[in-house]
């Protein structure tokens, strides 16, 4: 199958976000912000060759050097790019972005479970800024707001906010047309900071992947995650094992959503909340037994190994 080429959209005067059909595994979005004398960037991609696509996308249309790159969090689609960028440019990250980059990214782990993407070669790069809350970037007067939300998607989101442009880079807790994923983070935990994601009103919201978006983003978010929450308590308290659940079910409204197989990813991320609540333990703590999970997902897409047009 051949999906179309990455392109550009400047979504305010000066805020571009590079986004990459068709938004499945490993093909994210990123973006970049352009201002008088220099540019701070929003995430990279997954691949060594998708990344110097990236950077020369953004070459063509600033001639500035590139002061910033922010890093919406430790996954791999959204960090391997870093390498383009360094080190000329700071990498700034939540504290366990780089945490997680540095000990658990094993590029030879990625490449096995997604044997269709084509990696190449690159050096992993953690963020060398690190914060645990909140920090402002600042383009010229236009302020970017990082805030760390969570755990959710992962245990070190961030969304970067631009108030005066009402531009909310979400980063991937938000899925536009892709199944939300959960599994290295939490199913209820990313239910919680909803609330906060809609406080911020945003007329235009980046989501991690697919296509540029608004907040209705939010509520199909919100609806998958509340349906896998129910399966899970249903399932959980039943005994009845993730993937019996995943496949006993039918996706019904969410069956055109990307990458159905995470359904059982996220259910095991979901039994886990359910006994870290029950435990008194902090949410998205490290998964019992993840390497089954993963293998779950495979058995729910078939047998055949997770697809990756990167
Ligand atoms: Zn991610």
């Amino acid at each position: 199958m051949s999906i179309p080429p990455p392109y550009l959209e400047e979504v305010s005067p000066g805020i571009f976000v590079y986004v990459q059909p068709d938004g499945s595994w490993f093909l994210n979005n990123a973006g970049f912000l352009v201002g008088s004398e220099s540019v701070v960037a929003v995430d990279t991609v997954g691949t060594e060759k998708r990344a110097h696509a990236f950077r020369e996308a953004l070459e063509r249309t600033t001639p500035h050097p590139v002061q910033a790159l922010i890093n919406t969090h430790a996954h791999g689609d959204h960090t391997h790019g870093n390498f383009a960028f360094w080190p000329q440019t700071a990498v700034i990250g939540h504290e366990r972005a780089r945490r997680e980059i540095l000990h658990s990214n094993a590029p030879e782990g990625v490449s096995e479970r997604f044997p269709t993407a084509d990696f190449g070669q690159f050096r992993h790069v953690p963020p060398m800024v690190t914060f645990t809350d909140r920090m402002s970037v600042h383009v010229d007067t236009l302020e970017v707001q990082l805030t760390h939300l969570g755990p959710a998607h992962t245990t070190n989101d961030v969304v970067a906010w631009i108030p005066e442009r009402r531009v909310l880079f979400a980063g991937d807790l938000a899925f536009n047309g892709g199944t939300p994923f959960a599994m290295a983070g939490s199913v209820l935990g990313w239910l919680d900071i909803l609330p906060a994601l809609r406080a911020f009103e945003a007329d235009v919201v980046v989501p991690g992947h697919g296509p540029v978006c608004g907040m209705e983003v939010f509520d199909t978010v919100e609806t998958y995650l509340r349906w896998v929450a129910d399966l899970a308590r249903g399932g959980h308290a039943d005994g009845v094992p993730p993937l019996e659940v995943a496949q006993s079910v039918d996706l019904g409204q969410f069956a055109d959503l990307t990458d159905p197989e995470r359904l059982v990813g996220n259910l095991h991320r979901a039994y886990a909340d359910l006994e870290a609540d029950m435990g008194g333990a902090p949410r998205g703590g490290a998964l019992a037994d993840p390497v089954g999970a993963f293998d779950d997902m495979i058995v729910l897409n078939g047998g055949k190994p997770l697809n990756s047009h990167a």
